[in-house]
């Protein structure tokens, strides 16, 4: 049953946590738990790390509180909210060997299924993506907008995005590695582990409601996800707005030549006001948009070009055990 020790064959638990107070203790059993079970299953050891992404309740002392019962616990703190997508690049950059499993602190993504993870990686897959069977406790509308999006999102990129997958999923070594290769400040990670590639597979899981707090993902959030996730990986937009400016210029063009063929053959009475502010308020609309839409891509150069580091550290504390190679 004991696998041969191989600096490979390790698996680490990446939690980012956001205010989180109340669910982490009830997590941290079934994390160990789900542990224990790989080891046993698959002789593969494990650890814990927690990513405090500048939490402003008690989560870091949580933190410490766990760490402190478990020696398989490592914690990392930022230094202030980065968000959700920073805080696992955080998290993933210090797993500096074996493959990382991502979950959410709520327990919504069950680790009791971590060992099918780790059956499938030492099959050989390096990104097993759990997709969800049910969405439960959450509203029709949010399910609506993220069936909505995935159909969207599908359409305009290239890179695949799996419908109903979110971060829950297991890395191997060498997905990780080229995960880490990928330093963009403007991250939608779901689009980068498509990009990545490799052997995947989907591994279907029931996905309970939050055990306790509330959700961190408002609909202004999740908004603001989505048109990260299109502006990242597809340029579509730009070229729908060429091909909306051509079909106006067009229509205009015609337009153009009639009004002027009219007032040649029948001379030119001062007339067709609410024509006029059709066009003018159509044609102004239309530059608008596609103006905004420029700037949206600019913007995100803008940030890119800067180079700034992606998320700054305030504490590493690595689990006993585990080398501290980084600061
Ligand atoms: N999270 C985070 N930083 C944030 C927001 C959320 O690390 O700025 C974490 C949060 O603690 C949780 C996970 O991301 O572990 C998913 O958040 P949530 O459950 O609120 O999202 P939902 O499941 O509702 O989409
Ligand atoms: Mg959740």
């Amino acid at each position: 049953m004991t696998a041969p020790a191989s600096p490979d064959k390790h698996l680490t638990l990446v939690v980012a946590a956001f205010n989180e107070t109340d669910s982490l203790p009830l997590l941290q059993p079934r994390l160990t738990g789900a542990l224990d079970g790989v080891l046993h299953d698959h002789g593969i050891s494990g650890g814990i790390l927690y990513v405090d992404d500048g939490s402003s309740d008690g989560t870091w002392a949580v933190m410490q509180a766990l760490a402190a019962l478990d020696g398989r616990v490592s914690l990392l703190r930022l230094s202030r909210n980065f968000g959700k997508e920073l805080a696992l690049t955080a998290g993933l950059d210090r797993v500096v060997r074996g493959a990382a499993l991502i979950l959410d602190a709520d327990g919504q993504d069950p680790p009791e299924l971590a060992s099918q993870f780790v059956a499938l990686w030492l099959e050989g897959y390096d990104d097993v993506h759990g997709t969800r069977l049910a969405r439960e406790g959450e509203g029709w509308l949010k399910r609506a907008t993220a069936h909505a999006f995935y159909r969207v999102m599908g359409r305009l990129s290239k890179t695949p995005v799996p419908a109903d997958t979110g971060d829950f999923r297991l890395l191997s070594p060498r997905a990780l590695h080229a995960l880490g290769q990928m330093r963009e400040r403007h991250r939608f990670m779901k689009g980068l582990f498509g990009w990545v590639g490799f052997n995947r597979i989907a591994l279907p899981y029931h996905r309970g409601p939050r055990a306790a707090g509330e959700t961190k993902f408002n609909f202004w959030r999740l908004w603001n996800l989505a048109l990260e996730g299109i502006t990242s990986f597809s340029t579509a937009p730009l070229r729908l707005a060429t091909y909306l400016g051509l079909a106006t210029a067009l229509l205009a063009f015609g337009y153009g030549s009639w009004v002027i063929g009219k007032a040649l053959l029948w001379g030119d009475a001062v007339q067709g006001w609410p024509t006029m502010m059709a066009v003018i308020l159509f044609l102004g609309g239309v530059q608008l948009i596609a103006l905004g839409l420029i700037g949206e891509y600019l913007g995100r150069l803008y940030e890119e070009s800067k180079q700034r580091p992606l998320y700054l550290v305030d504490a590493w504390q690595p689990a006993a055990g585990v080398c501290s190679d980084q600061a």
